[in-house]
């Protein structure tokens, strides 16, 4: 597959963006580089680049088009906030009905505020943890992202039960020493942590459910414990929903495993493809943030009305009867497909699927925490990538995303994304 426009345009690219992208997950790095496809249409399930190549797409834009590009009732939504304005500066009614819905999709939910980034939403329910338990520190799971901010670009110590060291450059020593950072599904070293820091911590950060080394689910029992644990510290409980709210159910991961966060915050999904973040949690807590409380939080951009129809607009869609049964039929079609053609050439792969979203990891061994997904092949994983790329199949370029199925995926799709499957295993197995 001949990419000619795309190598020009990302040469001038290099000259006037940063890295030729505006997030470094872009960028071909982590799959032996290359200039990065350049996209200019997308429908449906499908993109099409700058030179006129199709490809089927499994990135959905790391996540919220899980409607698929354009879909007809999202766009009639975004072209009536074009055309009764963008951004007000004043509350609207919208605003109202779309926080109605997302507490009626999630029941812990008293109170929320949206915001603009799913970084922006963890940021402030951080923020709003330490002012409601009047406590520094947090806690968070190896592996797992939760944005740009300074707080959770913070990597582990040298042990298990240290304090955390800056993850990027600009992140302060002394921001750092506020963190720890425990291995995910493994209750030891946070009970560990506890006992250590626990009358400083004010929070744990939590993926209930990992998009970020893959799809991993926490084994039974450890976000119960974690709850537990964390409540018996005196620290709240958030939940990062930012990928999997609306991904699995309607709903939030935390209605699906039956488990309740003190905070959550949410991103991606919620605003159908448009900028948006949202946080929220009991009444009580909620109440610490301006201008009933201490705790600051504002945004030009918050709540504006062309995120906020385009979000209600795809929770309309993703209500409808049969949705995320869909996914997972196509989620179930697609796993088995892959399983059956890895072991027809012998290419050692292991999936982690639930419902629509799944990852494949180029290991035997079955992933359920960080240090795993770290040591699956990504070598192999970057060549698979390429070799799906040129036949047409739009994957994320790292061995730790998640392929997400959208709901203008179809059984042809899937079919066509297996015969590649199939095709790039060959070529693994036999170059
Ligand atoms: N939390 C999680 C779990 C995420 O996956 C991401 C983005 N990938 C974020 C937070 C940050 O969201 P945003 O990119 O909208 O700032």
């Amino acid at each position: 597959m001949e990419r000619p426009n795309s190598e020009r345009i990302h040469k001038e690219a290099l000259e006037h963006i940063v890295g030729g992208v505006n997030s470094p997950s872009r960028s071909y790095k982590a799959v032996g580089g290359g200039a990065p496809v350049v996209m200019e249409r997308g429908l449906g399930a499908y993109f099409w680049d700058v030179d006129g190549n199709q490809y089927i797409d499994y990135l959905a834009a790391y996540g919220p088009i899980i409607t698929g590009h354009a879909h007809p009732h999202i766009t009639n939504a975004i072209k009536k906030a074009a055309e009764t304005g963008v951004l007000y500066g004043t509350p609207t009614s919208h605003e109202v009905k779309f926080a109605k819905m997302l507490k009626e999709a999630i029941p812990s939910l008293d109170k929320v505020r949206f915001v603009n980034s799913g970084t922006e939403a963890v940021m402030t329910t951080i923020r709003v943890a330490r002012a409601y338990t009047g406590r520094d520190k947090i806690i968070k799971f190896a592996g797992c992202y939760h944005g740009h901010s300074d707080l959770v670009l913070v990597a582990a110590g040298s042990g298990p039960s240290t304090l955390g060291i800056p993850d990027s450059a600009g992140v302060p020593k002394s921001i750092a020493q506020e963190v720890i950072t425990v291995p995910f599904n493994d209750i030891e070293p946070f009970r560990e942590a506890l006992s250590k820091w626990g009358d400083e911590i004010a929070a744990v950060l939590v993926e209930p459910i990992v998009g970020n080394f893959g799809i991993v689910e926490p084994k039974p029992g450890f976000l119960e414990q974690v709850n537990d644990l964390t409540h018996q510290a005196g620290a709240l409980v958030i939940y990062d929903e930012v990928i999997t709210a609306f991904r699995f159910m309607y709903g939030g991961a935390q209605d699906l495993l039956g488990v309740k966060p003190d905070l959550t915050a949410f991103g991606k999904i919620i605003g159908g493809g448009l900028p948006i973040g949202a946080y929220g949690g009991s009444a009580a807590i909620m109440e610490t943030v301006a201008p009933l409380g201490p705790a600051y939080q504002a945004g030009t951009m918050a709540g504006n009305p062309a995120s906020i129809l385009s979000g209600i607009a795809c929770l309309e869609v993703l209500k409808q009867d049969g949705v995320y049964e869909y996914l997972d039929q196509l989620g179930a079609l697609l796993e088995k497909g892959i399983s059956e053609s890895a072991k027809k050439h012998d290419i050692p792969i292991t999936i982690n699927r639930l419902k629509g979203a799944l990852t494949v990891y180029f290991s035997t061994e079955k992933i359920v925490n960080y240090e795993q997904a770290e040591n699956t092949d990504g070598e192999m994983f970057a060549r698979f990538f390429k070799l799906m790329l040129n036949q047409g199949i739009n994957l994320a370029p790292s061995k730790y995303e998640a392929w997400f199925i959208t709901i203008a995926h179809t059984e042809e799709d899937i079919e066509a994304t297996l015969h590649a499957v199939d095709n790039a295993f060959y070529s693994l197995a036999n170059e």
